[in-house]
């Protein structure tokens, strides 16, 4: 096991100072690059003037603030309200909590191979029956579709509360809809009432070329729900949509969705400076030809395909053994890729948005060297 004790941009040092070159970034956690220094600073600030306060609407508290209207301009008009919450989980866990409350239906529509969560209810919307057979039963009244399957949009009726959907699904393998999927799903959706939740977590905050992976499909959702990028290292997220649907959170009974720490002001801070670096730094705009250059040097005859969208990419290998000596190979070379909670053969790619060209080529070359060596003792 390393122990890390450092990380700056895109590499991560550890005890004895070695540096590795972090190609996950935490799953798109990471996008501006570890301990980027205006993130820094505004936790920084946040801290000298104060870490939590309990209230009830009485005060502003002006991070808070901030970050949702800073949030609202990067999205289509209407979506302008944000509750922010802990973490990703919990932002679907709210995300399907509103859709059930303005519908007042309780089904809700899921794909084969998503990932949406760890929370029990979270976990139930996930498309692997593997990961979630210890924890029956889970919460009922969940349907799961084939993704990119248009015959199965069908089950999308005037029963289903909504559908939650990652707008490129992360944990199957980078899987992109294909041939429109999304806009049908989208327009099934309005034809039955059902609410489109677009899963941005890994998709969002600028690593697939737009701020938003939704926009790549010519799509607005009803809600969107947001987490890791969003802090730039800090735990936040957020369910986000129109205020007429988000007012009946908190209409009789008033409780919609209670949480203590969402929204922590210093992570509020940590995330305003973050989308303020997205947008300075242009980092949305520099990830195509970013991607163009890992597809130009990622090729080995141990490698059988690349899915990708933007940044967030997956490189298929012949078999689970070479993955694995791939992955494990690769690290001792100064370099850590991943893998996939629900694909056995691909190797995640999805580095800070920061990376340059140079340093894409040290990992591509160091990746192609550690795959020349399984080759050769295969
Ligand atoms: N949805 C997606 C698409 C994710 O990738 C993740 C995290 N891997 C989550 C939801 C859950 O987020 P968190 O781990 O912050 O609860």
């Amino acid at each position: 096991m390393l122990e890390i004790v450092k990380a700056e941009g895109i590499k991560m040092f550890d005890k004895n100072g070695k540096a590795y070159i972090d190609l996950i970034s935490g799953i798109g956690v990471s996008n501006v690059g570890h301990r980027h220094p205006k993130v820094i600073q505004a936790v920084k600030d946040q801290l000298d003037k104060y870490l939590h306060l309990m209230v009830y609407g009485e005060f502003i508290q002006s991070p808070q603030v901030k970050l949702a209207e800073a949030l609202a301009k990067t999205l289509p008009s209407g979506l302008d309200n944000v509750y922010l919450v802990n973490s990703g989980s919990e932002a679907v866990e709210g995300a399907i909590k509103l859709a059930k409350r303005v519908t007042g239906r309780y089904e809700i529509i899921s794909f084969k191979n998503a990932y949406h969560g760890s929370t029990t209810g979270s976990l139930a919307l996930n498309g692997n029956e593997y990961f979630k057979q210890a924890f029956r039963p889970l919460m009922p009244g969940i349907r799961h579709l084939n993704f990119n399957e248009e015959e199965d949009l069908e089950f999308v009726t005037s029963n289903t509360a909504a559908v939650i959907v990652e707008s490129i699904q992360g944990e199957a393998g980078v899987r992109v809809p294909e041939n429109n999927f999304l806009k049908k799903l989208r327009e099934r959706c309005l034809e039955t009432g059902a609410l489109f939740i677009a899963d941005e977590i890994q998709a969002g905050f600028g690593r697939t070329g737009t701020f938003w992976g939704f926009e790549n499909f010519g799509i607005v959702p009803d809600i969107v729900v947001c987490a890791k990028g969003m802090g730039g290292g800090m735990p936040i997220g957020a369910f986000i949509a129109p205020k007429e649907l988000m007012k009946k959170l908190s209409s009789n009974p008033v409780l919609g969705h209670i949480t203590t720490f969402g929204g922590h002001p210093v992570s509020c801070a940590a995330a305003l400076a973050t989308i303020d670096v997205i947008q300075g730094e242009k980092l949305a705009e520099q990830v195509p030809s970013k991607e163009k250059l890992f597809l130009k040097l990622l090729k080995h005859p141990l490698i059988r395909s690349v899915r990708h969208k933007g940044l967030m990419m997956a490189v298929e290998l012949e078999s689970f053994e070479i993955l694995k000596k791939t992955i494990d190979k690769a690290i001792m070379k100064g370099v850590l890729t991943d893998w996939f909670l629900f694909c056995d053969k691909a190797m995640r790619i999805a580095p800070p948005l920061v990376i340059t060209e140079e340093e894409i080529k040290i990992s591509c070359d160091l990746i192609v060297e550690t795959l020349d060596e399984i080759q050769k003792n295969c």
